[in-house]
Protein backbone atom coordinates (compact mmCIF):
# COMPACT_ATOMS: atom_id res chain seq x y z
CA UNK A 1 0.00 0.00 0.00
CA UNK A 2 1.44 3.45 -1.38
CA UNK A 3 2.22 5.60 1.82
CA UNK A 4 1.62 10.03 1.86
CA UNK A 5 1.87 12.48 4.75
CA UNK A 6 -1.63 13.70 2.96
CA UNK A 7 -4.29 12.87 0.90
CA UNK A 8 -6.67 15.57 -0.48
CA UNK A 9 -9.96 14.56 -2.17
CA UNK A 10 -11.31 17.23 -5.12
CA UNK A 11 -9.55 19.02 -7.42
CA UNK A 12 -11.51 22.09 -7.53
CA UNK A 13 -10.32 25.65 -5.77
CA UNK A 14 -9.54 24.20 -2.50
CA UNK A 15 -8.29 20.90 -3.36
CA UNK A 16 -5.77 22.53 -5.63
CA UNK A 17 -4.73 24.94 -3.35
CA UNK A 18 -4.11 22.25 -0.61
CA UNK A 19 -2.33 20.49 -2.81
CA UNK A 20 0.22 23.73 -3.24
CA UNK A 21 0.41 24.22 0.09
CA UNK A 22 0.83 20.75 1.89
CA UNK A 23 3.29 20.70 -1.00
CA UNK A 24 5.55 23.52 -0.60
CA UNK A 25 5.31 22.26 3.41
CA UNK A 26 7.06 19.34 2.23
CA UNK A 27 4.36 16.45 3.00
CA UNK A 28 4.10 13.91 0.38
CA UNK A 29 0.55 14.39 -1.19
CA UNK A 30 -1.35 12.72 -3.27
CA UNK A 31 -5.39 14.20 -4.65
CA UNK A 32 -7.85 12.22 -6.11
CA UNK A 33 -10.25 13.44 -8.44
CA UNK A 34 -13.34 11.85 -9.85
CA UNK A 35 -13.70 14.18 -12.62
CA UNK A 36 -11.24 14.10 -15.52
CA UNK A 37 -9.25 17.38 -14.80
CA UNK A 38 -9.36 20.02 -12.69
CA UNK A 39 -11.77 22.61 -12.03
CA UNK A 40 -14.29 21.25 -9.55
CA UNK A 41 -18.09 23.24 -9.91
CA UNK A 42 -16.32 24.73 -12.95
CA UNK A 43 -15.58 21.29 -14.37
CA UNK A 44 -19.15 19.65 -13.82
CA UNK A 45 -21.44 22.55 -14.46
CA UNK A 46 -20.90 23.76 -18.36
CA UNK A 47 -24.47 24.37 -18.67
CA UNK A 48 -25.16 27.74 -21.50
CA UNK A 49 -24.81 30.76 -19.27
CA UNK A 50 -22.77 29.60 -16.47
CA UNK A 51 -21.27 32.56 -14.77
CA UNK A 52 -19.80 33.25 -11.25
CA UNK A 53 -21.79 36.02 -9.22
CA UNK A 54 -18.44 37.11 -7.56
CA UNK A 55 -16.39 39.86 -9.43
CA UNK A 56 -13.47 37.91 -11.16
CA UNK A 57 -10.83 40.11 -9.55
CA UNK A 58 -12.08 39.06 -6.03
CA UNK A 59 -12.71 35.11 -6.89
CA UNK A 60 -8.95 34.44 -7.88
CA UNK A 61 -6.52 32.81 -5.55
CA UNK A 62 -4.52 34.95 -3.41
CA UNK A 63 -1.27 32.73 -2.53
CA UNK A 64 0.84 34.08 -5.53
CA UNK A 65 1.34 37.79 -6.50
CA UNK A 66 2.73 36.31 -10.15
CA UNK A 67 -0.04 34.44 -10.40
CA UNK A 68 -2.62 37.63 -9.71
CA UNK A 69 -0.19 40.19 -11.41
CA UNK A 70 0.34 37.70 -14.74
CA UNK A 71 -3.28 37.12 -15.10
CA UNK A 72 -6.28 38.58 -16.95
CA UNK A 73 -9.29 38.54 -16.74
CA UNK A 74 -11.64 39.65 -19.46
CA UNK A 75 -14.88 40.09 -17.69
CA UNK A 76 -16.20 41.75 -14.45
CA UNK A 77 -18.14 38.79 -13.82
CA UNK A 78 -16.49 35.75 -15.82
CA UNK A 79 -18.37 32.58 -17.56
CA UNK A 80 -17.70 29.00 -16.78
CA UNK A 81 -15.30 29.04 -19.45
CA UNK A 82 -13.12 31.31 -18.30
CA UNK A 83 -12.92 30.04 -15.07
CA UNK A 84 -11.89 26.53 -15.92
CA UNK A 85 -8.82 28.10 -18.15
CA UNK A 86 -8.13 30.03 -15.10
CA UNK A 87 -7.85 26.65 -12.86
CA UNK A 88 -5.88 24.64 -15.92
CA UNK A 89 -3.63 27.55 -15.63
CA UNK A 90 -2.44 27.12 -12.05
CA UNK A 91 -2.88 23.69 -12.28
CA UNK A 92 -0.12 23.56 -14.72
CA UNK A 93 1.49 26.60 -13.58
CA UNK A 94 2.25 24.90 -10.19
CA UNK A 95 2.79 21.70 -11.95
CA UNK A 96 0.04 20.19 -9.46
CA UNK A 97 -1.87 17.69 -12.16
CA UNK A 98 1.48 14.92 -11.24
CA UNK A 99 -0.36 14.81 -7.74
CA UNK A 100 -3.58 13.92 -8.55
CA UNK A 101 -5.26 10.73 -9.68
CA UNK A 102 -8.23 11.88 -11.93
CA UNK A 103 -11.29 9.90 -12.56
CA UNK A 104 -10.86 8.46 -9.39
CA UNK A 105 -13.59 8.92 -6.78
CA UNK A 106 -12.60 8.21 -3.11
CA UNK A 107 -15.12 5.25 -1.93
CA UNK A 108 -14.33 5.15 1.97
CA UNK A 109 -11.52 6.50 4.19
CA UNK A 110 -11.20 4.18 7.90
CA UNK A 111 -9.12 6.18 10.37
CA UNK A 112 -7.02 3.23 12.70
CA UNK A 113 -7.08 4.73 16.44
CA UNK A 114 -3.96 2.21 16.87
CA UNK A 115 -1.43 3.62 13.84
CA UNK A 116 -3.36 7.12 13.64
CA UNK A 117 -3.50 6.82 9.96
CA UNK A 118 -6.18 6.49 7.43
CA UNK A 119 -6.51 4.04 5.06
CA UNK A 120 -8.20 5.70 1.83
CA UNK A 121 -9.88 3.29 -0.68
CA UNK A 122 -11.13 4.55 -4.62
CA UNK A 123 -12.95 3.14 -7.08
CA UNK A 124 -10.49 1.41 -9.02
CA UNK A 125 -10.03 -0.91 -6.36
CA UNK A 126 -6.28 0.63 -4.87
CA UNK A 127 -5.96 1.80 -1.28
CA UNK A 128 -3.57 4.15 -0.10
CA UNK A 129 -2.51 5.13 3.92
CA UNK A 130 -1.82 8.91 4.81
CA UNK A 131 -1.69 10.73 8.42
CA UNK A 132 -4.29 14.02 6.86
CA UNK A 133 -7.03 13.25 5.20
CA UNK A 134 -8.63 16.48 3.98
CA UNK A 135 -12.22 16.34 2.11
CA UNK A 136 -11.93 19.42 -0.76
CA UNK A 137 -14.82 18.09 -1.91
CA UNK A 138 -16.86 21.15 -2.36
CA UNK A 139 -20.99 21.78 -0.94
CA UNK A 140 -22.36 21.70 -4.56
CA UNK A 141 -20.38 18.70 -6.79
CA UNK A 142 -23.01 16.41 -5.88
CA UNK A 143 -26.05 16.95 -8.55
CA UNK A 144 -29.16 16.01 -7.43
CA UNK A 145 -32.28 15.02 -10.00
CA UNK A 146 -35.76 15.11 -8.63
CA UNK A 147 -37.39 11.69 -8.66
CA UNK A 148 -40.48 12.94 -11.24
CA UNK A 149 -42.66 10.40 -11.36
CA UNK A 150 -42.42 8.54 -14.72
CA UNK A 151 -39.20 10.34 -15.67
CA UNK A 152 -37.64 6.92 -16.19
CA UNK A 153 -40.38 6.61 -19.58
CA UNK A 154 -39.79 10.45 -21.09
CA UNK A 155 -38.44 9.67 -24.38
CA UNK A 156 -37.33 13.59 -24.50
CA UNK A 157 -33.14 13.85 -23.71
CA UNK A 158 -33.02 14.95 -20.10
CA UNK A 159 -29.77 17.42 -19.07
CA UNK A 160 -28.91 18.60 -15.46
CA UNK A 161 -26.88 22.00 -15.15
CA UNK A 162 -24.95 20.35 -12.24
CA UNK A 163 -23.77 17.13 -14.92
CA UNK A 164 -23.83 19.55 -17.89
CA UNK A 165 -21.98 17.52 -21.33
CA UNK A 166 -18.65 18.25 -22.18
CA UNK A 167 -19.63 18.97 -25.85
CA UNK A 168 -22.30 21.52 -25.32
CA UNK A 169 -26.23 20.65 -26.08
CA UNK A 170 -27.64 22.48 -29.57
CA UNK A 171 -31.14 23.07 -29.11
CA UNK A 172 -31.77 24.22 -32.07
CA UNK A 173 -35.81 24.07 -33.12
CA UNK A 174 -36.58 21.88 -30.07
CA UNK A 175 -38.98 22.25 -27.14
CA UNK A 176 -37.17 22.72 -24.41
CA UNK A 177 -38.70 22.71 -20.54
CA UNK A 178 -36.42 24.13 -17.68
CA UNK A 179 -37.51 23.15 -14.56
CA UNK A 180 -36.67 25.89 -11.76
CA UNK A 181 -35.87 29.35 -11.52
CA UNK A 182 -32.55 29.17 -9.38
CA UNK A 183 -29.01 30.94 -10.10
CA UNK A 184 -28.32 28.06 -12.85
CA UNK A 185 -32.11 28.32 -14.07
CA UNK A 186 -32.03 32.18 -14.42
CA UNK A 187 -28.54 31.95 -16.46
CA UNK A 188 -29.27 29.29 -18.47
CA UNK A 189 -32.84 29.97 -19.76
CA UNK A 190 -31.90 33.10 -21.58
CA UNK A 191 -29.60 31.44 -23.76
CA UNK A 192 -31.37 28.24 -24.30
CA UNK A 193 -34.18 30.63 -25.70
CA UNK A 194 -31.74 32.16 -27.87
CA UNK A 195 -31.65 28.33 -29.70
CA UNK A 196 -35.35 26.35 -28.72
CA UNK A 197 -38.33 26.56 -31.04
CA UNK A 198 -40.27 26.76 -28.22
CA UNK A 199 -39.12 27.25 -24.27
CA UNK A 200 -41.91 26.56 -21.13
CA UNK A 201 -40.03 27.05 -17.52
CA UNK A 202 -41.77 25.47 -14.74
CA UNK A 203 -41.34 27.85 -11.65
CA UNK A 204 -42.39 26.58 -7.95
CA UNK A 205 -40.54 29.23 -6.15
CA UNK A 206 -39.93 32.82 -7.86
CA UNK A 207 -36.85 34.27 -7.04
CA UNK A 208 -35.55 37.80 -6.68
CA UNK A 209 -33.15 38.82 -9.33
CA UNK A 210 -31.28 42.28 -9.78
CA UNK A 211 -29.10 43.26 -13.48
CA UNK A 212 -25.62 41.85 -13.04
CA UNK A 213 -24.05 45.26 -14.91
CA UNK A 214 -21.50 42.69 -16.41
CA UNK A 215 -18.89 44.63 -18.49
CA UNK A 216 -15.61 43.71 -20.01
CA UNK A 217 -12.65 44.59 -18.44
CA UNK A 218 -9.14 46.30 -20.02
CA UNK A 219 -5.68 44.85 -18.95
CA UNK A 220 -5.23 47.76 -16.74
CA UNK A 221 -7.98 46.73 -14.52
CA UNK A 222 -7.96 42.98 -14.36
CA UNK A 223 -4.37 42.24 -15.73
CA UNK A 224 -0.39 42.99 -14.95
CA UNK A 225 -0.86 47.01 -14.66
CA UNK A 226 -3.57 46.79 -12.03
CA UNK A 227 -2.70 47.91 -8.23
CA UNK A 228 -1.79 44.83 -6.27
CA UNK A 229 -4.92 43.26 -4.18
CA UNK A 230 -5.11 40.36 -2.48
CA UNK A 231 -0.97 40.22 -1.63
CA UNK A 232 -1.09 43.86 0.11
CA UNK A 233 -3.19 43.29 2.43
CA UNK A 234 -6.04 45.06 0.67
CA UNK A 235 -7.68 42.20 -1.17
CA UNK A 236 -10.79 39.85 -0.56
CA UNK A 237 -8.71 38.39 3.01
CA UNK A 238 -9.52 41.60 4.60
CA UNK A 239 -13.73 42.16 3.53
CA UNK A 240 -16.75 40.57 4.94
CA UNK A 241 -17.42 36.97 2.81
CA UNK A 242 -14.37 37.82 0.94
CA UNK A 243 -16.34 39.81 -1.68
CA UNK A 244 -16.91 43.79 -1.24
CA UNK A 245 -19.79 45.63 -2.32
CA UNK A 246 -18.92 47.45 -5.29
CA UNK A 247 -21.74 49.94 -5.44
CA UNK A 248 -24.25 51.01 -2.79
CA UNK A 249 -27.30 48.70 -2.23
CA UNK A 250 -30.65 49.43 -2.53
CA UNK A 251 -32.93 48.86 -0.03
CA UNK A 252 -34.67 46.71 -1.67
CA UNK A 253 -31.51 44.33 -2.38
CA UNK A 254 -30.39 44.48 1.20
CA UNK A 255 -34.10 42.79 1.88
CA UNK A 256 -33.82 40.47 -0.62
CA UNK A 257 -30.08 39.51 0.38
CA UNK A 258 -31.09 39.21 4.22
CA UNK A 259 -34.23 36.76 2.68
CA UNK A 260 -31.85 34.95 1.47
CA UNK A 261 -33.99 34.93 -2.22
CA UNK A 262 -31.80 36.88 -4.68
CA UNK A 263 -30.28 36.47 -7.63
CA UNK A 264 -28.47 38.85 -10.15
CA UNK A 265 -29.58 38.56 -13.59
CA UNK A 266 -28.96 40.83 -16.57
CA UNK A 267 -29.39 40.31 -21.23
CA UNK A 268 -25.64 39.69 -21.68
CA UNK A 269 -25.16 37.17 -19.15
CA UNK A 270 -26.23 36.24 -15.66
CA UNK A 271 -25.15 35.82 -12.22
CA UNK A 272 -26.99 34.39 -10.05
CA UNK A 273 -26.05 33.91 -5.97
CA UNK A 274 -25.70 30.05 -4.45
C1 LIG B 1 -23.26 26.55 -10.85
C2 LIG B 1 -22.49 27.09 -9.69
C3 LIG B 1 -22.15 28.43 -9.66
C4 LIG B 1 -21.45 28.95 -8.59
N1 LIG B 1 -21.20 30.28 -8.60
C5 LIG B 1 -20.53 30.82 -7.58
C6 LIG B 1 -20.27 32.20 -7.55
O1 LIG B 1 -20.70 32.91 -8.44
N2 LIG B 1 -19.56 32.70 -6.53
C7 LIG B 1 -19.11 31.91 -5.52
O2 LIG B 1 -18.45 32.41 -4.60
N3 LIG B 1 -19.36 30.59 -5.50
C8 LIG B 1 -20.07 30.03 -6.49
N4 LIG B 1 -20.34 28.70 -6.49
C9 LIG B 1 -19.85 27.90 -5.37
C10 LIG B 1 -18.58 27.12 -5.79
O3 LIG B 1 -18.90 25.77 -5.61
C11 LIG B 1 -17.38 27.59 -4.97
O4 LIG B 1 -17.15 28.97 -5.25
C12 LIG B 1 -16.08 26.85 -5.28
O5 LIG B 1 -15.86 26.64 -6.67
C13 LIG B 1 -16.04 25.53 -4.54
O6 LIG B 1 -14.73 24.98 -4.70
P1 LIG B 1 -14.33 23.68 -3.91
O7 LIG B 1 -12.96 23.33 -4.36
O8 LIG B 1 -14.57 23.87 -2.47
O9 LIG B 1 -15.37 22.54 -4.35
P2 LIG B 1 -15.80 22.03 -5.80
O10 LIG B 1 -15.48 22.99 -6.86
O11 LIG B 1 -17.20 21.57 -5.66
O12 LIG B 1 -14.84 20.77 -6.02
C14 LIG B 1 -15.05 19.56 -5.33
C15 LIG B 1 -14.47 18.44 -6.17
O13 LIG B 1 -14.44 17.27 -5.36
C16 LIG B 1 -14.69 16.16 -6.18
N5 LIG B 1 -15.17 15.07 -5.34
C17 LIG B 1 -16.26 15.07 -4.52
N6 LIG B 1 -16.36 13.88 -3.88
C18 LIG B 1 -15.30 13.14 -4.32
C19 LIG B 1 -14.86 11.81 -4.03
N7 LIG B 1 -15.50 11.01 -3.16
N8 LIG B 1 -13.74 11.35 -4.65
C20 LIG B 1 -13.06 12.14 -5.54
N9 LIG B 1 -13.45 13.40 -5.85
C21 LIG B 1 -14.56 13.88 -5.24
C22 LIG B 1 -15.76 16.65 -7.16
O14 LIG B 1 -15.76 15.88 -8.35
C23 LIG B 1 -15.31 18.09 -7.39
O15 LIG B 1 -14.54 18.19 -8.56
C24 LIG B 1 -21.07 28.13 -7.52
C25 LIG B 1 -21.42 26.77 -7.53
C26 LIG B 1 -22.13 26.26 -8.60
C27 LIG B 1 -22.50 24.80 -8.58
Amino acid sequence: MEEFDAVVIGAGFAGLYQLYRLRQLGFATRGFEAGGSVGGTWYWNRYPGARCDVESMDYSYSFSEELEQEWEWSERYPAQPEILRYLDHVADRFDLRPLIRFDTRVTSAVYDDRTHRWTVATDHGDTVSARFVIAATGCLSAWQVPEFEGLESFRGATYHTGNWPKEGVDFTGLRVGVIGTGSSGIQAIPRIAEQAAALHVFQRTPNYSVPARNHPLTPSTSGPARPPTASTGRGPNTRVAGTPPSRPLSPRWRWATRSGGASTSDGGGSAGRR
